[in-house]
C-alpha cells in the first residue's frame, strides 16, 4: 500500500515498434501495469521508435491493439522518442558541459584497430580512451573534416551495483564497461541514452523489463548518476522459452498476442496465464484481475526462465469459459458463428453456450459446436442413415414424434422425461433411442446431451426433421 511518505510508483512499458506485440512483451507490459496498479501508481507507455528503419506505424498500432485487448490501460503516453530529440540533445549538451561526456574523433578503422590490439593482448575489445579527457592529458589534434561521436565518461574504477527485483544483487565492475557512445556523428542520440533520459524525465520509479536488458543497466545507471537522477529500481524478468526449452519463436506457433484473440482465447484468461508465467502467488492458478493487482507487489517473480505451455493455457482458458456468463460468451461467439456461415440468431445462443461451455477450451470450439444449431441443416449421410435408422429405430422415433407433438412444455426436463417414457414403453436402453434421435435431428451421431439439444433446436425444427424421415 502506498503511504503518504512513500514516493508514488511509476512504471513504464517501452516497446520498440518493430513488429507485433509478442508474448514476452505482453507479459512485461502486464507486470509493469499490475505493479503500478497494486501501488495505485501510474503506468506510462513509451514507444521507442528511434530505429527508423525497423519502426512502423502498423507496429505501433499492433502494440496499442494488443494492450487494449488485454485491458492494460496506461495513464500517460504514448510518448514517442522521435518527438523528444531536442530534449536528448539538450541533455547531451549538459553532460558535455559538466565534463561527463566528450567528443571522440576516432575513426571506425581506428576503433577496429584498438579492438584488435586488445584482443591480441588477451583483453576485452574496447575503446582505449584516446579522446577521453584526463587532467594533464593532451588530446590528439582534431582530424580535419571528421564528425565526432559523443561518448559518456564512464567511471574507470569501482563497480555499478543494484538490487534487482527479480535477480537479487547484481554488481558489474566498471572496468568491464566502455565509454558508451551517446550521440552518433550526425548528432542523433543512441538507444541507451534515450532510455536514460526518458526514465529520468518521466519519473520512472520501477523499470520492469526483459533480462536481455541486464547488460544495459550498469551503463544506464552510470549515466543517471552523472545526471544526478534518483535511480529507479530495476527488475529483469527472464525470457519465455518454448515447450522444447528453446527461445520462444514462430516455430512454437503463435507469438503475437492478437493471434490468441483470433484463436478464441479470452483476454482475462490470457492475462491470468501470462501473469502466472514467471510469477506466483502460492498455489493459485486461477485468479481475477483484482486479485492479481492485490497480490502483485513485486515479490515472487521467478528467477528462472518460464516455459510456454499451450496445454496449460488451454486449461486456463477452459476455466474462464466455464465461469463466464452465458450472455457474455454468446456475444463473443456470435461473430465467429457468422464467420463460419452460421446464423447466431437461429436459436437461443445463451442456452447453446450454457450447454457447450463446460467442455470447451476456446471460443472457436464454442463456435464450432454452436454450428449444430446455427449452421445450415444437413441431413446425415445416407450411409449413416442406413446404419442407424433401422426399422426398429424408426418405430421408436415415430412414437417419440407423436408424444413430442403433444408435449405441453418444450424444455430440457420435459424432453428428458419424454425420452425416458418412450424407452420404458419399448423396454429399451438409452442408446437405442438416443443415437437415432441424434442422427435424425442433427445429422450427427455424436452431440451434447440430446434432451438439451432438442430443447434448443425447438419443437418446430425437431418435428419437421423427424417427419421428413
Ligand atoms: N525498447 C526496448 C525493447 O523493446 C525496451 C527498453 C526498456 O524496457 O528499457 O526491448
Amino acid at each position: 500500500m502506498t503511504s503518504s511518505t512513500s514516493p508514488v510508483v511509476r512504471t513504464r512499458f517501452a516497446p520498440s515498434p518493430t513488429g507485433f506485440l509478442h508474448l514476452g512483451g505482453a507479459r512485461t507490459a502486464l507486470y509493469s501495469w499490475a505493479f503500478a496498479r497494486h501501488h495505485q501508481g501510474s503506468f506510462v507507455l513509451r514507444i521507442e521508435d528511434t530505429d527508423l528503419e525497423r519502426s512502423t506505424p502498423e507496429a505501433v498500432q499492433a502494440i496499442l491493439d494488443g494492450m487494449q485487448w488485454l485491458g492494460l490501460d496506461h495513464d500517460e503516453g504514448p510518448h514517442y522518442q522521435m518527438q523528444r530529440m531536442d530534449r536528448y540533445r539538450e541533455v547531451i549538451q549538459q553532460l558535455l558541459e559538466q565534463g561527463d561526456a566528450y567528443y571522440c574523433y576516432s575513426s571506425p578503422e581506428e576503433i577496429d584497430a584498438m579492438r584488435e590490439r586488445a584482443r591480441s593482448l588477451g583483453l576485452k575489445p574496447r575503446y582505449d580512451g584516446t579522446w577521453r579527457p584526463e587532467p594533464g592529458k593532451t588530446l590528439p589534434a582534431i582530424p580535419e573534416g571528421r564528425q565526432p561521436v559523443v561518448r559518456f565518461r564512464n567511471p574507470l574504477h569501482g563497480a555499478t551495483s543494484w538490487n534487482d527485483m527479480v535477480k537479487g544483487p547484481i554488481s558489474i565492475s566498471n572496468s568491464e564497461l566502455d565509454d558508451l557512445i551517446i550521440a552518433r556523428p550526425d548528432g542523433t542520440p543512441t538507444y541507451n541514452f534515450c532510455v536514460v533520459v526518458d526514465d529520468w524525465d518521466m519519473g520512472i520509479t520501477h523499470v520492469i523489463r526483459g533480462d536481455d536488458h541486464v547488460n544495459n543497466t550498469p551503463r544506464q545507471i552510470n549515466i543517471l548518476q552523472a545526471l544526478g537522477a534518483t535511480l529507479p529500481q530495476y527488475g529483469h524478468v527472464p525470457m519465455i522459452l518454448g515447450p522444447d526449452g528453446e527461445k520462444l519463436s514462430k516455430r512454437h506457433g503463435a507469438v503475437s498476442i492478437m493471434e490468441y484473440d483470433v484463436a478464441g482465447y479470452l483476454p482475462d484468461a490470457m492475462v491470468n496465464y501470462l501473469a502466472r508465467l514467471g510469477w506466483s502467488h502460492g498455489d493459485d492458478e486461477i485468479f481475477s484481475r483484482e486479485q492479481l493487482i492485490q497480490w502483485f507487489d513485486g515479490s515472487h517473480l521467478s528467477r528462472s526462465a518460464a516455459q510456454w505451455d499451450p496445454k496449460k493455457l488451454n486449461w486456463v482458458n477452459a476455466q474462464y469459459i466455464k465461469n463466464s456468463d452465458d450472455g457474455d460468451l454468446a456475444k463473443r461467439v456470435a461473430p465467429r458463428i457468422s464467420e463460419r456461415g452460421g446464423n447466431p440468431d437461429a436459436v437461443d445462443l445463451d442456452a447453446v453456450m450454457a450447454l457447450l461451455k463446460p467442455r470447451a477450451e476456446t471460443l472457436n470450439e464454442l463456435a464450432d459446436g454452436a454450428m449444430l444449431f446455427c449452421g445450415p441443416w444437413a441431413p446425415a449421410p445416407q450411409e449413416l442413415q442406413d446404419e442407424v435408422l433401422t426399422d426398429d429405430a424408426r418405430a421408436l422415433l415415430a412414437d417419440f414424434l407423436d408424444s413430442a407433438r403433444a408435449l405441453p412444455e418444450w424444455s430440457t426436463p420435459a424432453l428428458a422425461a419424454l425420452i425416458k417414457e418412450v424407452l420404458s414403453r419399448h423396454g429399451v436402453k438409452m442408446p437405442k433411442l438416443g443415437i437415432p434421435l441424434r442422427v435424425a435431428v442433427t445429422g450427427q451421431r455424436q452431440t451434447p446431451a440430446i434432451d438439451a439439444v432438442l430443447a434448443i433446436l425447438g419443437r418446430e425444427r425437431v418435428i419437421e426433421r423427424l417427419q421428413a424421415l
